[in-house]
């Protein structure tokens, strides 16, 4: 099973930078392709950290790596507002996962439809709530990869990230919990949210 991103937002932002590393360390570097990347694109472009874990990537779209049209029913687009949930069975189906190189934002756009309408891929949810892209990876690996029902992984919804007695951030998404009963976030996010919201306190100040 290979897993690819849609690279939809303008650039790398620390953000995404985070979450791609991430991404890439939980699924081996060999089983993500980051596609879709402006024509013109050089290693130059790609940010090191992510040319360091050996980022696959290519401005061309996903459809061209998966063989082209007759291959995309072998596709399957992780999409919150597809009708169907992604079960274990799905692993059969499908030999592509697809999502959107998309930050999170509240309430959602719903940019996962300007993939939806171009390729016309089939559409799996994974439950009713927004994910971060790492963690819509790591639910979909749970369910295709270790046959794990959606019911039976513990999820945390809009955790609250408490930095001190005065500052709290929660965090508009759903995440897995690790076996501690801890939210799993890329390493060094923690850090990148808490100087952002130092940064936009003393923005107000
Ligand atoms: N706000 C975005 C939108 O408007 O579509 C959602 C972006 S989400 C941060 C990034 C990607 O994770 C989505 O494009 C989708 O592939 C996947 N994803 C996140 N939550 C999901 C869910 N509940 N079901 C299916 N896929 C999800």
């Amino acid at each position: 099973m290979k897993y690819v991103i849609e690279h939809m937002e303008t650039g790398f932002s620390e953000w995404t930078i985070l979450e791609y590393s991430q991404i890439i360390r939980d699924l081996g570097k060999e089983n993500l392709f980051l596609t879709s990347l402006p024509q013109g694109t050089t290693e130059a472009d790609i940010p090191s950290r992510l040319v360091a874990l050996g980022l696959q990537w290519t401005t061309q779209e996903v459809i061209d790596i998966v063989g082209g049209q007759e291959k995309a029913k072998e596709v399957c687009l992780l999409d919150p507002r597809a009708t169907q949930d992604l079960v274990p069975a799905d692993a059969t189906e499908f030999e592509y996962f697809v999502f959107g190189g998309i930050l999170g934002d509240h309430p959602p756009r719903d940019r996962t439809g300007e993939l939806r309408k171009k390729y016309g891929f089939a559409g799996r949810r994974l439950g009713k709530l927004q994910m971060t892209t790492d963690t819509a990876i790591r639910t979909t690996q749970l369910i295709v990869a270790n046959k794990t029902a959606f019911e039976d992984i513990k999820f945390i919804d809009y955790p609250e990230l408490r930095f001190s007695t005065y500052e709290a951030t929660e965090m508009p998404f759903r995440y897995v919990l690790d076996t501690n009963g801890k939210p799993i976030f890329p390493e060094g996010m923690l850090e990148l949210i808490k100087n952002d919201s130092e940064q936009s306190i003393d923005d107000l100040l």
